[in-house]
């Protein structure tokens, strides 16, 4: 079981300022015609200015796996997440982006994902993205001491449901902030009282990931980027929270 202690959660609370401002100040960037490569470069750039580094950059899954490439996600429609942000990317009208960043500051870790719509978006992908937000705060509502891992992914997919979208299941919220993951494993599906116990200090990344169609996904061709199985879109939203006494915190 991996809790934060105040001085820890007093770091955590710093890195999650830094990384919600420059995600904020990069989706305010997002309009047509913008590369994803402009998008990332913003976002290095900042958070260094900010006395932080980008978690994601040169991040490897396994030890002798190809490093990521990039500071920034930059996953667009059928694109989940891990999106590679190159500079042949180029937002488009009616699009939508997800936007994943990663913070370290003073040697620990926070994590954040928003989706934005690229000028005009049709009424069924706002609903996605809408989705997944509001199955973010379903899940947060279920976060706090006593409670399950299980409880948070019963409330996301819940919530996903009543919009006819599904949630991914191949992919999981993480545990953070001695590194990019740890445990617990926080699934956005799930059966309330299983899983992991939630206690006071934990710090947890909550990402729900919602497509408009099934839930599988696909590697694409850059063994980076995760796009949906049948071609359909995505979007996610993620915060990286702190387990209080009595509910949660969201630090970034
Ligand atoms: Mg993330
Ligand atoms: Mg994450």
């Amino acid at each position: 079981m991996i809790t934060k202690d105040p001085n820890e959660i007093k770091i955590l609370r710093q890195g999650g300022k830094i990384l919600a401002t420059v995600l904020n100040m990069v989706a305010s960037k997002v309009k047509p015609g913008v590369s994803a490569a402009e998008l990332d470069e913003l976002a290095e750039t900042e958070i260094i200015k900010m006395g932080g580094k980008p978690s994601f950059k040169n991040y490897r899954s396994q030890v002798g796996d190809p490093a990521f490439p990039a500071s920034l996600c930059v996953s667009r429609n059928n694109e989940v997440v891990h999106g590679v942000p190159g500079k042949d990317k180029i937002l488009q009208d009616g699009d939508i982006v997800g936007l994943d960043l990663g913070v370290i500051y003073q040697g620990l870790y926070t994590d954040s994902a928003i989706t934005v719509p690229v000028g005009n978006v049709s009424e069924k992908k706002l609903k996605l993205i809408e989705a997944a937000e509001r199955s973010l705060e379903a899940g947060l509502s279920e976060v706090k001491p006593g409670k399950f891992t299980g409880d948070i992914g019963f409330a996301i997919e819940s919530t996903t449901k009543k919009y006819n979208f599904q949630v991914v299941r191949e992919l999981v919220g993480h545990g953070v902030g001695k590194a990019v993951h740890e445990e617990p494993e926080v699934p956005c599906f799930g059966k309330k009282g299983t899983g992991t116990k939630l206690v006071q200090g934990m710090v947890l990344a909550i990402e729900p990931m919602v497509n408009e169609n099934g839930w599988k996904i696909n590697f694409a061709p850059d063994n980076w980027t995760i796009v949906t199985e049948d071609g359909g879109w995505s979007a996610h939203r993620e915060h990286t929270i702190l387990v209080t006494e009595d509910g949660f915190e969201i630090l970034t």
